[in-house]
C-alpha cells in the first residue's frame, strides 16, 4: 500500500497531467499548472519563477499574488528565499518567512498577509532552472511529506521549464519586449574589449541548386561580368580603406590577389566550359583546391584555403545577385557582425567604425581576420559552433571579448553592465587622454622617459595619441609573423622607414628579429622541438642564419640614413653572443659607406636583459654597449622556470617579490653606475604598479604599450619618487611571496592613481 503523501502526489501529478497534454500554450498552460498545485495543496499561494539567466530568476506565473508581478518582478540568485533555494539548489521551509535570516521583502508581490512558506527547485543538469513555491497565510511547520510532494511535483514542472515549447516562449517574450533577457555562450576570445549592438549576419553560403547549365555563352558572360564587378568592388574597397599600412595591406593584397588569380578564373571558366553552371563551376574549382590542399600538415596553405573560400562565396553572392550586404539592411550605429566564416576583405563591407564586435562560428587565432579587428580595436570571438540557430539578425548581442563570452539578447541587468563598462573605459580613456599634453614628471620632480612598444602598424598611431618620448621596442617579428613570405630588404626597408618617419625626432629602439618559440613565422614550419621557449629562437637562429641577420641589419641602417640608429639583440645569454650581433652590424655599416650608400648620422648598439645568465655578465656587458633593455616578460620566465604562456602559473610567481626586484635593482644600479642607459620594454612597465616599484628602484625609462601609456602617466604624476623608492627599498628584504598588496596599499594610501 502506497503512503497517503506518495497518492497525494499521485493525484497532483494526474492532474498536471492532463494539463500538460493539452492544447494550451505554454503560459496558459504555467498559470493552469500553478492552480492546480495551490488548489491540491491547500496553499493560499502557488508561484513558480524561471531562470532567465546565469543570474536571475522571473516570476513567470502565480495564483493568490499581486498578477501584475507576472513577468515583472526578478530575483537574483542568492536574493531572499526565492534565491537561495535557486543558489543552493535545495528546499527551503519557514513556518515565518520574515523571519528566516534570508527573507527578503517584495513590496509587489503582495504577499503581507502570508506567513508560511515552501520553496523547492527546478533542477536540470544540476542547476536550478527555476523555483516552485507554495505559501500559506497561516502559521505552518511542513512535514517531510510535504515537501517530498511538492519536490516531484517540481521534477514534473522541471520537464516542461526545460521543453523546446518553453524555449520558445521564452524567446518569443525577448522580442515582444525588444530586449530583455538573457543566452550565454562560451567561445574563444581572439581580441579583447566590450561591445553592444544588432547583430548583422554576414552572407552565408548558400547550397548550388543548379548544376548543368543550359546556355554555356550565357554562363561564362554571367561569370565574366560577377567576376570583374567583384574585383572593381574590391579594389575600391581595399584602395578607400583607412586599415593603415604595413602587415594589413599586405593581407588584404593577398586576399585580392586570390580574386584576381587567372588559374583560378581559367580553372572556373574551364569548368563551365565543360558544362556546369557558373555557380556549381566556382564550388568545383574549390573543391579541387580542398583535394589537394586538405590532407596538409601545412598550417600556411591551410590558412589560404580559408582565403580561397572566402572569396569563392564572394563570387557566388555576385553571381546571384545578393551582394548588398545586411549593413544596408540595418542602418544602427552599433552593429556586431556575426559570421561563419570571414576574410578581412569582407570586414570592409561594413563601416568599421561601426563595428562593436565580431562573432566567427569557425575561426582560429591565427585567422587574418582576427589580427585586422584586433588593429581595429574591435573585439572578437571565435569557435561558437551552432550559432546561426540562436543568433539572427537584429538580435541585440553583447561581446566580452575579455572573457569570451556572447550574450544574445540579454537581459536589461547585463547590457546595463556592459553600458557602464564601455563609458568606464571611455571616460577614464578621456581622462588619460587629458594626460596627453602634461609632461611624464612625478610630484617631486622626477622626469620619466615614457615610451611605447611597437608591433602592428595600428601602433604607430600611438606615437602621435601618446604623445611619448619615443619608441623603446620594435618588435620587428610582427610584421615577418603578419607576411606570407620572408619579407625581402626593400621591403624591410618600407616597414622600417615608416616608423622612422612617424617618429620624426623621437627616439627608435629595434630589435632584431625574435622568433621562434611562440612566434612562428607561416613560412617557416615550426621545429618540433621539446622546449621551444629555451630552443632554437631568436638571436640564436639569427646567428645561425647569418644571411637574414645581414639583411635585417642592412634594412635598419637605410631606413635610417641621415638619422640615428638604435638596434639591440633579443635573447643574448652570453656576451659572445652580442659581440657577434654587433660585429655584424658594424661589417655591414662598414659595406654600406664603402658602397657610398647614405647612413645613419649615429648608430647604437644594445642588449635586451631577459636570460638570468647575462645578469652575471653585466659588467663586461656595460663596457661594450651603448645601452640595455630589460625583458621582464622572459627574464621572469627565466629566473621563476615558469613558462610566461602557461595560465595555470599565471600567480604562482611574481615580479613584484622580494627576488625579482632585488634583481631589477641590482641592473639599474650597475647601468647606472657605469652611465649607461637603461630601459624596461617588458610588461612590467606597461602594468602601473608595477611600473610604480620600477620607479622606486631607481628606472627612469619606461617603454609600455601604447594603450597602457595613460595610465602609467597617471600614475607617475601622482607619486614622490623619493618617497616610493624609500618604500620599495624598504620591501626588499620581505620573505613574503607577493609584495603586491602591500604595494597597492601604498598607492590606496598616497593617492597614487592605479587604473
Ligand atoms: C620581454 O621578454 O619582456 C620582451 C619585451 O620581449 P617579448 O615579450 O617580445 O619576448
Ligand atoms: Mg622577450
Amino acid at each position: 500500500m502506497q503512503s497517503p503523501a506518495v497518492n497525494q502526489a499521485m493525484d497532483i501529478l494526474k492532474q498536471l497531467r492532463q494539463v500538460t497534454e493539452g492544447q494550451d500554450e505554454v503560459s496558459v498552460k504555467l498559470s493552469k499548472i500553478i492552480r492546480v498545485i495551490a488548489e491540491q495543496t491547500s496553499s493560499d499561494a502557488a508561484s513558480v519563477y524561471v531562470a532567465v539567466d546565469d543570474n536571475y530568476l522571473e516570476l513567470f506565473a502565480s495564483c493568490g499574488l499581486n498578477e501584475t508581478a507576472e513577468h515583472r518582478l526578478t530575483i537574483r540568485y542568492g536574493e531572499g528565499l526565492i534565491g537561495e533555494v535557486a543558489k543552493t539548489t535545495r528546499s527551503l521551509a519557514a513556518s515565518e518567512a520574515s523571519k528566516h535570516p534570508k527573507y527578503a521583502y517584495k513590496a509587489e508581490l503582495g504577499e503581507d498577509a502570508y506567513h508560511s512558506f515552501l520553496g523547492v527547485p527546478l533542477i536540470r543538469w544540476n542547476r536550478s532552472i527555476g523555483v516552485l513555491v507554495i505559501q500559506s497565510k497561516a502559521i505552518h511547520e511542513y512535514s517531510r511529506a510535504e515537501i517530498e510532494i511538492l519536490e516531484t511535483v517540481a521534477m514534473v514542472l522541471a520537464e516542461i521549464v526545460a521543453s523546446d515549447e518553453m524555449s520558445n516562449y521564452k524567446k518569443e517574450l525577448i522580442k515582444e519586449r525588444g530586449l530583455v533577457t538573457r543566452e550565454r555562450v562560451k567561445g574563444l576570445s581572439l581580441s579583447k574589449g566590450y561591445g553592444l549592438g544588432q547583430a548583422v549576419i554576414h552572407r552565408r553560403r548558400q547550397a548550388v541548386s543548379k548544376i548543368f547549365a543550359e546556355d554555356k555563352e550565357k554562363e561564362l558572360e554571367r561569370l565574366q561580368v560577377a567576376h570583374r564587378q567583384m574585383n572593381d568592388d574590391l579594389d575600391e574597397k581595399l584602395n578607400s580603406t583607412k586599415l593603415g599600412i604595413g602587415e594589413h595591406v599586405d593581407i588584404l593584397d593577398t586576399y585580392r590577389m586570390f580574386a584576381k588569380d587567372k588559374g583560378w578564373y581559367k580553372k572556373i571558366a574551364d569548368n563551365v566550359n565543360s558544362g556546369l553552371t557558373a555557380e556549381a563551376a566556382v564550388e568545383r574549382a574549390y573543391e579541387d583546391m580542398w583535394n589537394r590542399l586538405s590532407a596538409t600538415n601545412d598550417q600556411y596553405l591551410k590558412e589560404r584555403l580559408h582565403d580561397l573560400r572566402d572569396v569563392a562565396d564572394r563570387l557566388q553572392n555576385y553571381l546571384s545577385g545578393d551582394y548588398c550586404t545586411a549593413c544596408e539592411v540595418i542602418k544602427s550605429n552599433d552593429i556586431i557582425v556575426v559570421a561563419q566564416t570571414m576574410g578581412p576583405a569582407d570586414l570592409m563591407d561594413y563601416d568599421y567604425h561601426k563595428i562593436r564586435g565580431l562573432i566567427i562560428e569557425d575561426g582560429t587565432p591565427t585567422m587574418h581576420v582576427a589580427i585586422v579587428a584586433k588593429a581595429l580595436n574591435i573585439p572578437v570571438i571565435a569557435k561558437i559552433k551552432g550559432l546561426f540557430n540562436d543568433i539572427k539578425t537584429g538580435d541585440f548581442v553583447a561581446v566580452d571579448g575579455n572573457d569570451g563570452y556572447v550574450y544574445i539578447n540579454p537581459s536589461l541587468v547585463i547590457q546595463e553592465k556592459f553600458k557602464t563598462k564601455i563609458a568606464e573605459k571611455q571616460k577614464l580613456q578621456a581622462r588619460l587622454d587629458e594626460l596627453k599634453k602634461l609632461p611624464s614628471k612625478t610630484l617631486d620632480g622626477v622626469r620619466i622617459w615614457q615610451y611605447i612598444n611597437v608591433g602592428l602598424a595600428f601602433d604607430l598611431d600611438y606615437i602621435e595619441t601618446t604623445n611619448c618620448d619615443g619608441v623603446g621596442l620594435y618588435r620587428t617579428e610582427i610584421p615577418f609573423m603578419a607576411s606570407d613570405v620572408m619579407p625581402d630588404v626593400e621591403r624591410q626597408i618600407s616597414y622600417y622607414k615608416e616608423l622612422m618617419d612617424k617618429a620624426g625626432n623621437k627616439k627608435v629602439i629595434f630589435r632584431s628579429l625574435d622568433v621562434g618559440s611562440d612566434k612562428l613565422l607561416p613560412y617557416w614550419s615550426a621545429m618540433g622541438e621539446e622546449n621551444p621557449a629555451i630552443g632554437w629562437r631568436s638571436i640564436r637562429i639569427t646567428l645561425d642564419r647569418r644571411a637574414i641577420l645581414r639583411k635585417q641589419m642592412r634594412a635598419f641602417l637605410r631606413a635610417a640614413a641621415g638619422k640615428e640608429l638604435n638596434v639591440m639583440f633579443p635573447m643574448i645569454s652570453d656576451v659572445s653572443e652580442f659581440e657577434e650581433a654587433k660585429e655584424t652590424l658594424m661589417i655591414e655599416l662598414d659595406k654600406e659607406k664603402r658602397r657610398g650608400t647614405p647612413v645613419p648620422s649615429k648608430v647604437n648598439v644594445g642588449l635586451m636583459v631577459e636570460v638570468p645568465s647575462i645578469v652575471f655578465q653585466l659588467e663586461e656587458v656595460l663596457k661594450q654597449t651603448d645601452f640595455i633593455s630589460i625583458g621582464t616578460n622572459d627574464l621572469a620566465q627565466f629566473t621563476f622556470a615558469c613558462d610566461r604562456g602557461n595560465p595555470r602559473l599565471a600567480e604562482r610567481y611574481d615580479v613584484l617579490s622580494a627576488p625579482f626586484l632585488r634583481l631589477m635593482g641590482d641592473i639599474v644600479a650597475k647601468a647606472d653606475a657605469a652611465g649607461v642607459y637603461c630601459s624596461v620594454c617588458g610588461e612590467m612597465a606597461s602594468n602601473p604598479i608595477e611600473a610604480m616599484a620600477l620607479i622606486g628602484l631607481g628606472y627612469r625609462n619606461l617603454s609600455s604599450t601604447g594603450t597602457s601609456f595613460g595610465r602609467v602617466k597617471s600614475m607617475i604624476r601622482t607619486i614622490n619618487a623619493g618617497e616610493v623608492s624609500d618604500y620599495v627599498k624598504s620591501l626588499l628584504k620581505s620573505k613574503k611571496r607577493t609584495l603586491r598588496p602591500q604595494l597597492m596599499a601604498y598607492a590606496y594610501d598616497h593617492g597614487i592613481e592605479i587604473y
